[in-house]
């Protein structure tokens, strides 16, 4: 069986990561325009820097839930029945990793990552971005930024995502709101390839009348759950 999951930021509620469109569309108290656009960015470059470097300090003090875990295991397991499992993530912590998936597609990029805007050299950064920050590469300073997709622009690994989604058995969304493009137009693409698709949620998302299948509650419940169950199947 192959499988594309594709998970949100409900996945990390409980590991202690704040969604964002549960606090009325606020992430950690700051409107998404002016931490999370290029527009944002260039306004108040110190605002948006310091937000991320918020967001990167607190990875260090918080821990994989029982979901994050329990995909790994069923990674693991399927790769053994040639299977396979593509997890794709917008989320931008390094859970899934930590939890012991490996080959996460981050489609929305990663806090331990920064590129240069000089050079567009990327390297793996898990400290603070300072004022001043010399690119490693260019030596340029103060065009270090986070590696992160703001709205407007585009997501990364398309190509290997719509190939995924064009070959899989089953779909299956994991704590995402459905709010946000083209992440959320996935169920209908997987559909439209022949795909099964199954929702794993708190609550019925928005776009929860394009799945086959709900299941609902707090992911590090129903997702062990469901893993346990495919796995019993198989
Ligand atoms: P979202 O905040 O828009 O929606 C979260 C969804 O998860 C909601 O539907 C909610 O009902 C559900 N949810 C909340 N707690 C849950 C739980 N315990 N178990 C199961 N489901 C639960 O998140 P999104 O759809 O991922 O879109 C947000 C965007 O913001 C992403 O693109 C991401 O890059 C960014 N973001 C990332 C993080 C992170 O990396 N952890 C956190 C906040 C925002
Ligand atoms: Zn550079």
């Amino acid at each position: 069986m192959n499988i594309v999951i594709l998970t949100g930021a409900g996945i990390s509620a409980e590991s202690g990561i704040e969604t964002f469109r549960d606090a009325g569309g606020l992430w950690e108290n700051h409107r998404i325009e002016d931490v999370a656009t290029p527009e944002g960015y260039a306004r108040d470059p110190d605002l948006v820097q310091r937000f991320y470097n918020l967001r990167r300090a607190a990875l260090k003090t918080v821990k994989p839930n029982a979901a994050h875990i329990a995909l790994a295991k069923l990674e693991h397991r399927l790769l053994r029945q040639d299977g396979s499992v593509t997890l794709v993530t917008q989320n931008v912590d390094d859970l899934h990793e930590r939890g012991g998936s490996t080959d996460v597609i981050h489609m929305h990029g990663q806090l331990t990552s920064v590129f240069c805007t000089a050079c567009n050299h990327r390297w793996n950064h898990a400290q603070d971005i300072k004022t001043g920050q010399i690119c490693i590469t260019c030596k340029t300073s103060d065009t270090t930024r986070p590696d992160i997709v703001w709205f407007g622009e585009m997501p990364y690994h398309m190509d290997r995502i719509e190939a995924a989604l064009s070959s899989c058995d089953l779909f299956v969304s994991i704590g995402t709101s459905g709010a946000v493009y083209p992440a959320a137009g996935f169920v209908q693409m997987a559909t439209a390839y022949g795909a099964q698709t199954l929702e794993l949620n708190l609550e019925r998302s928005q776009g929860s009348h394009y799945f086959d299948d709900s299941q609902l509650g707090p992911a590090s419940k129903i997702v062990p759950q469901w893993v346990d169950a495919v796995l019993n199947e198989n």
